[in-house]
């Protein structure tokens, strides 16, 4: 195939890709759903104006915790590292059901992931369905060690819009470098099977998005990757940036590509952040995150739930929302981000 061509195609796809992740998208939001989303830019935008904040909306996206168990152990995570000083469990599905009835009429996004392997929740296909039943656009991110035959049969019809793949290498070398534990011709089996399904039953959903993060380690494989993921005849690749916990003093993990990196030499064998820090933050206006025990944090960067909101096991959504201990986090953020410990490594 020449040059041109092979361009051609590849542009061909992401537009059809894009277009049919839009219209999938689209098809869950209503009116009201809308009007709020357009309260929330306004809040934000206002905020930051009279540095201030106002909230006049709720949440339009969450992102919800199946489980912190997880089968493997990569090095900066800390559900990986066994690290977490807050307690390891399963997600029940009443508190879960109670969270979906009290969000659904604002609700366009829904991440079923946070920490941990979301499939190693016994139910995890009945929490999506339940979702999606109430007009909600569903998402998830897995490692892919589970995809066999049972549970790609109940997720092609839990009615799943979209399923992120973590793979981080092209070679069982390369890839258990970072996902320690993990086997790749498993990863490659699981989604194979999958995308083959997804075809024999004529769906176009969930939408599959390959997930490479990029390393020291890895990166010399993108091309080799790319050449894969097309004839895999994945939806869509996405080339993911690593944060790194301890990132002043340089590590393995930083790709020396910096375009696939967070942060940058400061030319005295230190490292800083690619990006200026601002003080503001639209996550903290568009949505939170729920940890498996009802806890609500700001964003997931707050892994290990420092930054607690308050409980939806014993409070409502909407007032955790529009509370003082909200309000004080995004006052902070308005005022000086830097003093806030996790947003001193985001990128957002
Ligand atoms: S770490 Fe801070 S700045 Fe980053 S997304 Fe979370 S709240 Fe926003």
């Amino acid at each position: 195939m020449k040059f041109e061509e092979s361009v051609w195609n590849s542009l061909l796809s992401i537009v059809k890709n894009t277009l049919i992740s839009a219209i999938g998208y689209s098809r869950h939001l209503s009116l009201g759903k809308v009007g709020n989303l357009l309260l929330l830019a306004t809040s934000f935008q206002l905020s930051r104006i009279i540095k201030k904040p106002i909230m006049w909306g709720k949440p339009t996206t969450l992102s919800i915790e199946p489980t912190t168990s997880c089968n493997l152990r990569c090095p900066e995570c800390p559900s990986g590292l066994r690290a977490f000083s807050r307690p390891t469990g399963m997600l029940d599905e009443q508190l879960f059901d109670r969270i979906i009835q009290q969000s659904k009429r604002s609700l366009t996004w829904l991440h079923l992931y946070f920490q941990g392997e979301p499939f190693l929740h016994p139910n995890f296909s009945k929490l999506v369905s339940l979702a999606h039943r109430e007009g909600i656009f569903t998402s998830t991110s897995t490692n892919a060690h589970y995809l066999d035959e049972k549970r790609t049969e109940e997720i092609l019809s839990s009615g799943l819009s979209q399923l992120i793949v973590s793979m981080d290498g092209i070679s069982q070398e390369i890839y258990q470098q970072y996902r320690i534990g993990g086997n790749l011709e498993k990863v490659q089996q699981g989604l194979h099977l999958l995308l083959a399904k997804r075809k024999e039953r004529n769906q176009l959903f969930p939408r599959v998005v390959l997930q490479f993060l990029v390393t020291g380690q890895n990166e010399h494989q993108i091309p080799d990757l790319k050449a894969w993921a097309e004839a895999m005849d994945v939806d869509e690749l996405q080339l993911k940036t690593t944060q790194i916990y301890d990132y002043e003093h340089g590590s393995e993990l930083i790709p020396t590509d910096t375009r696939y990196a967070r942060y940058i030499p400061t030319g005295d064998g230190k490292w800083k952040l690619k990006k200026k820090l601002e003080n503001k933050c639209w996550r903290m206006w568009q949505g939170a995150v729920v940890t498996w025990d009802g806890r609500v944090v700001p964003c997931c960067f707050d892994k290990d739930a420092k930054h607690v909101m308050g409980n939806l096991r014993s409070q409502k959504l909407e007032t955790i929302w529009k509370s003082e201990v909200y309000d004080q986090f995004r006052s902070q953020l308005l005022a000086d981000r830097s003093q806030i410990e996790i947003c001193k490594n985001c990128t957002e």
